[in-house]
């Protein structure tokens, strides 16, 4: 076991995680433009598109690249000036770094060495979409970019077809329209989905509706700007596992070191169950 405070080692580097704004520049928080402009390096995915944006928020600090092809050899460089009392704030094109963006591999890294890593608060497309979606928050399930083949796209679809939790995924504008037309190959077509298009931009809108809805909107109307797409719950009622399923799947969470109260709760949750049930069912069993 590793406990590491964040906030007790003075004299030493550390890591800041800042999201910085997904489209409207306000969404900066106060202690975001404090930690890049006191940091002694900020490690930015692409440096020129965050020059933009550190020049217009007036932040002005040495900047170092940091992107998915180069975070490998980059990293190693990183944890030195880390160690040697640095401090680095990093940040991505948009949004939180390490959603969907680079910066695994130096958390990582920082964890391996003992580096404090603090993560900030702030903006990201896929949770702001999912509050204002309209679906059931708890649970959901984040997938990020899904493969680019339409084979391989529909086992992730069977997955959301199944899931009691909400799905979201992002997706690029030119590759929309037939990523939809895959999630209508697996998935019925009067299940709700919303998408959440240019958010906290001028053009910001939510399209709700039936994957049918949404895929004869798109036969109209070319997807422009950026996307995050999610995919309601399953609630159809004849999918509803038995209970042999539910106590097996809480047996499972227990038996991979989840409390038992703690595997009720969540596989009540997600199977929409009396939580007091299931706990009756599975100690009579
Ligand atoms: N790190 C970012 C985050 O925290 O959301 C995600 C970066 S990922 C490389 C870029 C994708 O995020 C876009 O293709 C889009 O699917 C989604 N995205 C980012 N900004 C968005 C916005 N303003 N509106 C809708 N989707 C957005």
């Amino acid at each position: 076991m590793q406990a590491q405070s964040s906030f007790n080692e003075k004299d030493k580097g550390r890591l800041y995680l800042v999201p910085t704004p997904i489209g409207n520049l306000e969404d900066i928080t106060l202690r975001a433009k404090r930690i890049l402009t006191e940091a002694d390096y900020i490690a930015a995915e692409d440096t020129r598109t965050s020059g933009i944006l550190l020049e217009k928020i007036g932040v002005h600090n040495k900047m170092i690249s940091f992107h998915k092809y180069n975070s490998k050899e980059r990293a190693p460089e990183l944890i030195k000036l880390l160690k040697e009392g640095n401090t680095i704030a990093e940040i991505s094109d948009a949004g939180m770094p390490v959603i969907s963006d680079p910066g695994y591999i130096l958390v990582q890294e920082c964890i391996k060495n003992d580096i404090p890593v603090v993560a900030l608060p702030g903006p990201s497309a896929f949770a702001t979409a999912l509050i204002a979606s309209g679906f059931d928050a708890q649970p959901f399930t984040y997938y990020g970019f899904l493969p680019r083949k339409s084979s391989e796209q529909k086992e992730y679809f069977e997955m959301m077809n199944q899931a009691r939790a909400t799905s979201i995924f992002y997706e690029a504008p030119h590759r929309l329209q037939k990523t939809l037309k895959t999630l209508a190959e697996v998935i019925k077509p009067d299940r709700k989905i919303v998408l959440a298009r240019e958010l906290t931009k001028i053009h910001e809108e939510y399209l709700r509706g039936t994957i049918s809805e949404i895929n004869e909107y798109f036969t109209k109307n070319d997807p422009r700007g950026e996307f995050v797409v999610l995919v309601s719950p399953n609630d159809d009622e004849e999918k509803q596992l038995s209970w042999d399923e539910l106590i097996k799947q809480v047996a499972d969470r227990v038996e991979a070191g989840e409390s038992k109260k703690d595997a009720i709760k969540l596989v009540a949750k997600a199977n929409k169950v009396s939580k007091n049930e299931l706990y009756d069912k599975y100690h009579q069993n």
